[in-house]
């Protein structure tokens, strides 16, 4: 359940933003998430629900956006995208191939209603 801290991270985070804003609440938070690492959207749901109470994200609406694998082939130079358990390069069936997206997990953006 890597999840939880994964999540307790992303809410120390957003908790920072908002307070540095001067934000009353934060209404919704845009995760982009990399396939590649396997996080399971259900448990980052469950993990919200159990770690947003008591902090400004308690009644956000969390989103998150997958990028896909992509990977740049070290012998011909392609660029493809894969999934997360095929990266031979299609051109070349070379398996020297260099991962260049889908592992980041980061805040997209977020948005918050300012205290008055
Ligand atoms: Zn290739």
């Amino acid at each position: 359940m890597h999840e939880f801290s994964l999540m307790q991270s992303v809410l120390n985070d957003v908790e920072a933003s908002a307070r540095d804003a001067g934000a009353e609440r934060v209404t919704e938070i845009k995760l982009v998430v990399g396939e590649m690492r396997e996080v399971v959207f259900e448990a980052m749901e469950f993990a919200f629900e159990a770690l947003a109470p008591h902090t400004l994200s308690e009644h956000a609406q969390l989103t998150m956006r997958t990028v896909k694998p992509r990977s740049r082939c070290s012998q011909c130079g392609d660029d493809f995208e894969h999934d997360r358990f095929h990266w031979s390069c299609p051109t070349c069936d070379s398996l020297a191939t260099e991962l260049v997206a889908g592992k980041e997990l980061y805040i997209d953006t977020i948005e918050v209603d300012l205290a008055k």
